[in-house]
């Protein structure tokens, strides 16, 4: 094995299985036993780059909801089990350090479609990765003018 045994990447690997699972994702959307052309590859690429939704349109994090109790669950229906619902954005930055935004009602589907965008985004760039290794391991493509 290589400098890179032991990472697993989502498509086209360098190992035997991984490229035979990138090529069979390949030949499916294409729907034809031959290997891809240059062309059927980029169109590909276009594909997937045409597919996205606004770059402007992502935020980094998971969304959740939580049920809790407020500060006078006393004299409140949530001291009778009717708990109050509270929604978040959580994001983890590097070094372990989390921060959580409280997201109103009426931006839930905001932050939702943000969160699912952001995921859109990177598996995009994997896939578009994927052809791109293909296009360059049979030199399929011209150097920058
Ligand atoms: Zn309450």
């Amino acid at each position: 094995m290589g400098a890179s045994a032991g990472r697993q990447p989502a498509f086209g690997g360098r190992t035997p299985a991984a490229r035979a699972t990138f090529l069979t994702f390949l030949l499916r959307s294409y729907n034809c036993r031959d290997i891809p052309s240059r062309e059927q590859l980029l169109a590909r690429r276009e594909q997937l780059l045409a597919s996205l939704p606004p770059l402007g349109d992502v935020v980094r994090g998971s969304f959740f909801v939580r049920r809790l109790r407020c500060g006078k669950s006393d004299r409140c229906r949530c001291g009778r089990g009717l708990l109050h619902r509270a929604a978040y954005l959580s994001v983890t930055f590097k070094g372990g350090a989390t921060e959580q935004i409280s997201v109103p009602r009426r931006l839930e589907s905001v932050a939702r479609a943000w969160v699912r965008n952001y995921a859109r985004w990177w598996q995009a760039i994997e896939q578009v990765s994927a052809v791109n290794r293909e296009l360059l391991r049979r030199r399929l493509v011209e150097p920058d003018r």
